[in-house]
């Protein structure tokens, strides 16, 4: 049986162009243990720092399998952004009428801005357009309903023909696309790494600290190899591993996907690559690929998906670096100095999974991609459910759409191995 958590073959790029940190891993003093988190992601932060806000006198303690920075939430390209583009089945919108969470997500933006600015969090925090290119004429098809879309729902946004995607992002290999706002630049390594060294004084973290298994029916008990945790109240923030502990296993599968970090590029390398400054493009299909530019001069690359297992790395290089050669023919070198996989949960109608799976036992998961926004304010909101602590947010999301049923293995694995196939040869140049 696979390991109920994620073991990484290749170090986090973003990870490891910071400076180390050193993962803090000693058990908690001896005492009651009021509440505890599975998962030290943006989901298991936001929850756990929500608890010990709302009862500071209560004991949390976050129970993370592997280190800090090195988790999926560590690994993305690094776009918070506030309109996902996955929509509208993950947002809960029906056709025409704007998604109710945009206004929970725009709040949420604020308040991440607020933290990020209040706890001195250094992560390079840019708001700036994101892009949105099509290479081919069903990309186009695509996103020409995305801007019918954001006409209907007020949200702003800018065509951009060939040329004027040429001189931002210094390539002509994508027909045309859009820019819009909504959206952050951050690097996620450093911004998660600390909101994790800046929780309240209640919450303890103990990192490299998998939880093996999960039983009981409050208090629940938590099996690591340093030993059981006990609580009566649990929040399952590990995404898609929540099915490894035995929950949600008919809602939610855990894809793979790749991204590359080139080194700092020269300024020469940099020229061709459209306008200064930092810029990322979305693509137009699902399986299509992201491209970001970064403040300090490097590019970064993120294509690819794989069911359940990181692929090799070696290959994922590869087939990384050529996408990157058919954008950018002109530049010097297509090679990266750092080249990973990230672990994500993705359901069958694109909706997240939030709410109570037992008596005390919480879970968001499924976060479809465009994880770093929903899932911290999932996770803050599902704190405030476990408290009963109602707010208007968490009302709203608490009447959305959850997942729908998957069917068991093997068909499972055939149904989304098929989907892959599928949705990779309809991308084409998306790719
Ligand atoms: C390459 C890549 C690019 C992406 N790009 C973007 C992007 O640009 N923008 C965006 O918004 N999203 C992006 N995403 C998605 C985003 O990273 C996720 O949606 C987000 O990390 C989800 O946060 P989370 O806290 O729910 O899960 P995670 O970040 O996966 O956190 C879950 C944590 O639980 C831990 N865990 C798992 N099992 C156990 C266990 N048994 N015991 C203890 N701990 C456990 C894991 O180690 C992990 O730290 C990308 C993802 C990848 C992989």
């Amino acid at each position: 049986m696979a390991v109920p958590y994620p073991r990484y073959r290749s170090a986090c790029g973003w990870n490891a162009i910071l400076p180390p940190r050193a993962p803090r891993t000693a058990p908690p003093p001896p005492g009651r243990i009021d509440s505890i988190v599975i998962g030290a992601g943006y989901a298991g932060l936001a929850a756990a720092r929500r608890l010990a806000e709302l009862r500071p006198d209560e004991q949390v303690l976050i129970l993370e399998s592997g280190q800090v920075g090195e988790n999926a939430s560590g690994r993305n390209a690094g776009l918070i952004v506030s309109v996902p583009h996955n929509f509208p089945a993950s947002v809960g919108a029906s056709a025409g009428s704007r998604p109710p969470q945009f206004e929970i997500f725009a709040e949420g933006m604020e308040r991440f801005a607020g933290q990020v600015r209040e706890l001195g969090i250094e992560c390079g925090w840019n708001p700036a357009d994101k892009l949105y290119a099509a290479a081919t004429t069903d990309g186009e098809a695509a996103l020409a309903r995305n801007m019918a879309n954001y006409a209907r729902w007020k949200v702003g946004f800018k065509p951009l023909g060939r040329e004027a995607l040429r001189a931002r992002i210094g390539t002509d290999y994508y027909r045309s696309g859009f820019a819009s706002g909504q959206n952050v630049y951050v690097q996620p390594a450093a911004l998660v790494r600390g909101l994790a060294d800046t929780l309240p004084a209640n919450v303890w973290l103990m990192e490299e600290s998998p939880v093996l298994a999960l039983t009981g029916d409050g208090p629940y008990v938590l099996r690591t190899e340093q030993g059981e945790f006990r609580a009566p109240r649990v929040i399952l923030a590990n995404n898609g591993f929540a099915k490894s502990l035995g929950f949600l296993r008919s809602r939610l599968v855990t894809i793979f996907t790749y991204a590359g970090l080139t080194p700092v590029l020269p300024a020469e390398e940099l020229a061709k690559l459209g306008a200064p400054g930092e810029w990322g493009v979305l693509p137009a299909a699902r399986l299509g690929t992201t491209l970001r530019r970064t403040g300090d001069g490097r590019m970064l690359v993120r294509s690819a998906y794989s069911y359940e297992h990181e692929a090799s790395i070696e290959a994922m290089a590869t087939m990384l670096s050529s996408l990157y050669r058919a954008r950018y023919p002109a530049m010097a070198s297509h090679g990266f100095e750092h080249v990973w996989g990230g672990a994500t949960a993705l359901t069958r109608n694109g909706a997240a999974y939030f709410g109570e799976l037992r008596p005390g036992l919480f879970s968001a998961a499924g976060c479809n991609g465009s994880g770093i926004l929903k899932n911290s304010v999932n996770g803050r909101l599902l704190a405030e459910l476990a408290l009963d602590h109602r707010s208007p947010a968490l009302e709203k999301t608490l009447a959305l759409t959850g997942p729908n049923w998957m069917p068991p293995e093997p068909f499972r694995r055939l149904a989304a191995m098929t989907a892959i196939r599928y949705q990779a040869r309809r991308a084409g140049a998306e790719r």
